[in-house]
């Protein structure tokens, strides 16, 4: 029998799930409150069910393997829609927030039973990036989270579980400890965001395709790294608020590709190369993840 999955938000993250789900060949429905993107989404996946409520969904979507929560980041928002999904789905159906860095704490705070959310923190694009970070809530059972882990293995993903929940949770904390530092660098006139990104994309970047940050710094010896990290940590940028920058990029309508503009101008020439860089990951990603392990492949790396 088919496997099934409901995906509650047809937006950036939802499209990507859909695809992922769709290629996995489950059955997949979406709710998106909004006809556009639930029109955007039939458009490149005639096979879906869609619905603008959950009240539309029939009956035989009420028990799916798995139903994934991807609307806004806004708390009261996710609460209210968990809670609503709770008393729509049978009791046994596992509800996933994809989350970026929420706590089930918070999101189950209007719901009765606790014990079937779950984080499942997809990365975008949700078709081509391997890993999903999960987390239980505290009255999830361990068994349960074994579950969806198992059920999301099946479907072509690495899930990893987490022993507890933080904010940000692994990589975005990784992130944003990564972007404050470069964010600091731009601040301080160092070198200009095309100059820093060559830098990370060559050095750090092309590495960390092949091995995590352990495995690397295993490579190039813990002592090296502590008499670097004595010098260096006092210099690095603490800052507590978000870069001067960055605020105004945001203030002024900066946001990215999705503007037109960022700390890149976006056109259709910039665009067509971003493009095919994602094409090239994702053949890597696919190649990765079918074939070798990454780590065997890793060369000598300073
Ligand atoms: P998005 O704004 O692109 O899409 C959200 C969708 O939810 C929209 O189509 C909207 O119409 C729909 N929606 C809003 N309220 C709804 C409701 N009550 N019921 C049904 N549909 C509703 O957002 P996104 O980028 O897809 O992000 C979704 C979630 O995934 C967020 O929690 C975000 O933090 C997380 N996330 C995003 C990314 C990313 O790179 N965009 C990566 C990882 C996790």
């Amino acid at each position: 029998m088919r496997r099934n999955v409901v995906l509650l938000g047809a937006g950036v993250m939802g499209q990507g799930l859909a695809r992922h789900f769709h290629r996995a060949e489950f059955q997949v429905a979406v709710v998106d409150k909004s006809p556009v993107a639930l029109e955007r989404m039939k458009h490149s996946l005639p096979e879906l069910t869609i619905a603008q409520d959950l009240t539309e969904l029939s009956d035989e979507w009420k028990s799916p393997d798995l139903v994934i929560e991807a609307i806004p980041e806004i708390l009261a928002l996710k609460a209210d829609l968990l809670a609503r999904a709770e008393a729509f789905f049978s009791p046994h159906v596992l509800i996933a927030s994809n989350t970026s860095g929420l706590t089930t704490a918070d999101l189950c705070r209007d719901m009765r039973h606790p014990e079937r959310l779950a984080i499942a923190h997809f990365f975008n694009p949700a078709d081509v990036i391997p890993v999903v970070e999960l987390v239980a809530s505290a009255q999830m059972p361990a068994e349960r989270l074994q579950q969806l882990a198992d059920l999301l293995r099946a479907s072509g993903k690495e899930p990893a579980v987490l022993r507890r929940e933080l904010p940000g949770f692994v990589a975005n904390r990784i992130q944003h400890a990564m972007m404050r530092e470069c964010l600091h660098l731009l601040d301080q006139g160092v070198a200009d965001a095309e100059t820093i990104d060559s830098i990370v994309r060559w050095s750090l970047g092309v590495r960390m395709a092949f091995t995590g940050p352990f495995a690397q710094r295993d490579l190039n010896g813990l002592d090296t790294h502590l008499n670097i990290a004595h010098y260096l940590y006092p210099e690095l940028s603490a800052a507590r608020t978000p870069s001067e920058i960055l605020q105004a990029k945001v203030a002024e309508g900066a946001l990215g590709r999705k503007s037109g503009a960022g700390f890149y101008k976006w056109d259709q020439t910039t665009l067509a190369r971003a493009k095919a860089a994602e094409a090239a990951l994702e053949a890597l990603i696919r190649q990765e993840t079918q074939g070798a392990s990454g780590v065997a492949q890793q060369g000598e790396q300073d």
